[in-house]
């Protein structure tokens, strides 16, 4: 994303908001490379412990999360949609929820450090 260089803000409308709500956002902080959302065929490329982004809907809101995926139920399924249940932890309030494919978005490769910067756990801890 080199034009983060010379873009100082941009204008940032919101999922489910109209264009009265547009808001500018200052690049350095607010914005980051967009999150592709998964593809059903790469949803094998998820790992446990990477962070993803997760839409998350209620009846004041629809937005996408930052959130660490704790375990992944892997389901068998065609390239259309993906099946698979992602047991995600939602980083700012550390609620759990199981979310498809579908409302998964992955981040730009080079953010994938975060993840593994997280302490591994052997296997036999997870067994308690
Ligand atoms: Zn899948």
């Amino acid at each position: 994303m080199y034009l983060v260089k010379y873009i100082k803000e941009v204008r940032v409308r919101y999922a489910g908001f109209g264009k009265d709500e547009d808001e500018w956002v200052n690049v350095k902080g607010g914005v980051r490379q967009a999150s592709t959302p998964l593809e059903p065929s790469e949803c094998h490329k998820v790992k446990d412990g990477d962070i993803v982004l997760c839409f998350k809907e209620s009846d004041d809101y629809a937005l996408y999360c930052d959130a660490c995926v704790l375990k992944i139920t892997r389901q068998e399924h065609d390239p259309v949609e993906c099946n698979c249940i992602f047991t995600v932890q939602y980083e700012y309030d550390n609620s759990e929820a199981d979310v498809y494919g579908k409302d998964i978005c992955c981040r730009p490769s080079e953010e994938k450090s975060v993840a593994l910067a997280l302490p591994m756990q052997s296997i036999e801890s997870l067994w308690g």
